[in-house]
């Protein structure tokens, strides 16, 4: 039997096609194995969103050439958005790869794998959603379901809307049904994702879609009882979704919204189209229709032209809302975006790290602030498994996202209450409440 190895890097949306790749290799006969060395079928997904992220994979993409020079045979793979934006060229500079797909093509893998020839080849038109293609699912009650791929927002420092086109929703009635069948098979929680989520539906036809309505059509579905998104933009970010998340039982009392930066000045040569009051307003209304809401972000630090000032704005947005958590990244420029065009304002790299330091600490402070409104409390935690520190304890997630290490008897895909007694910026630590398996 043949066996591949896949390597991930970047986002959800690509852990999301892994799984899909993983499915589709499986049905085809291949199964998995445990190290790239025992591989016959090197796959690697990768990512681009930042020049570390190219840095990085290309390191292990000459790993890969040295195992094939040991077995010629072998076959090396390269999908995702890094491949998509070299696209032809993989094939000049690295010219031991066999395939390369961009990130909607996951499914010209096994028309590759499938056909007589294994000259090299590239797939690069976007054709179609993976949502038919079988999955294999990383953890049994999670499944990722794209509703969305690509982007019409134009934010000038994001290689996206270039690697995955414009924005495309699926059918509204496809993603119920889906939803219904990962219900069937024993899914207690989807992450609906899209590059923009919640503008999700608006150019569907003849049926224009909102995101609220389909977030009200899965909450509905049996068997259903988490439901996340993400990435929803900010400008988009209407008062139906955020009363969802009051009105709606599996709607997760969490939110991820993308501040990228706290000035309206960089906001506005960001061209993310909202300014720091707009932002403000919508977590404002957040808290409003859901007081216990956790808010986390994305932020990027040393934008071309950020001044101390701007910066210091960043950070007293940090201040006031008090995220729960943020990933945190500093600027980076990617080619054929508008920013990286603006090289006489790049800020110096020791600028950009002193600037992303006092942010961290900013952020993990009020992180762990926030995480003390847990402590006392007894939250719903879906049992994922084992601790990953400590196999004699549990690891779940509540509704808020927080990850919490726990001791109890909870198996995995059960909600179970549990008591928290201590908190970091991170996760949270506890012990089960047992009275509920003795009543
Ligand atoms: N569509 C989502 C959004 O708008 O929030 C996510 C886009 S991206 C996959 C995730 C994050 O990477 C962005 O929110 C941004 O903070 C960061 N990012 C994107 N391009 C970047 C760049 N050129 N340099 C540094 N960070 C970047
Ligand atoms: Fe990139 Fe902006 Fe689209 Fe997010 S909204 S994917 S940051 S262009």
């Amino acid at each position: 039997m043949k066996r591949f190895h896949v390597t991930t890097f970047g986002c959800q949306m690509n852990e999301h096609d892994s799984e899909r790749m993983k499915g589709m290799l499986e049905s085809l006969g291949y199964a998995e194995a445990d190290a790239r060395e025992e591989a016959d079928l090197i796959l690697f997904n990768t990512c681009s969103i930042r020049e570390k992220a190219d840095e990085r994979f290309v390191s292990h993409l000459y790993e890969a050439r040295a195992l094939k020079r040991r077995d010629p045979e072998r076959v090396i793979g390269v999908g995702g958005c890094w491949a998509q934006s070299v696209k032809d060229q993989v094939f000049r500079d690295y010219p031991f790869v066999d395939v390369a797909f961009g990130p909607g093509q996951v499914h010209k893998l096994a028309e590759f794998l499938t056909s007589d020839s294994l000259t090299a080849q590239g797939f690069f038109e976007f054709e179609g959603f993976t949502g038919h293609l079988p999955g294999k699912r990383a953890r049994d009650v999670h499944a990722w379901v794209q509703i969305s791929a690509g982007c019409n927002m134009k934010c000038s420092y994001c290689i996206v809307p270039s690697t995955r086109g414009r924005e495309v929703s699926r059918p509204f009635e496809e993603l119920v049904a889906e939803v219904r069948q990962l219900a069937s098979e024993g899914v207690r929680e989807v992450t609906l994702l899209g590059q923009n989520v919640n503008s999700y539906g608006t150019r569907l036809r003849p049926q224009p879609r909102k995101f609220s309505e389909l977030l009200h059509a899965v909450d509905a579905i049996d068997g259903i009882e988490r439901v996340r998104y993400t990435s929803p933009h900010p400008a988009h970010m209407t008062e139906d979704v955020i009363r969802a998340h009051a009105e709606l039982p599996s709607v997760c009392q969490h939110i991820h919204l993308p501040l990228q930066a706290g000035s309206s000045r960089v906001l506005k040569r960001m061209r993310r189209t909202y300014g720091r009051d707009r932002f403000l307003d919508r977590v404002a209304l957040i808290r409003e229709h859901v007081p216990d809401c956790a808010i986390t972000t994305d932020i990027i630090v040393g934008f071309p032209g950020e001044t101390e000032a701007d910066f210091v704005e960043t950070l007293e947005v940090v201040e006031e809302v008090g995220f729960d958590g943020a990933f945190t990244f500093i600027y980076s420029p990617r080619r054929d975006t508008e920013a990286a065009e603006f090289v006489d304002e790049f800020v110096p790299h020791e600028v950009q790290v002193e600037r992303m330091e006092r942010l961290v600490e900013a952020v993990q402070r009020r992180a762990r602030e926030r995480a003390q409104r847990f402590v006392g409390r007894t939250l719903d935690v879906l049992v994922e498994g084992p601790s990953r520190y400590d196999p004699t304890r549990l690891r779940g997630r509540t509704t808020h996202n927080k990850v919490v290490n726990f001791d109890g008897l909870g198996a995995a895909g059960e909600i179970v209450p549990v008591e928290i007694l201590s908190a970091t910026s991170q996760s949270l630590s506890g012990t089960e409440s047992l009275l509920s398996r003795v009543a």
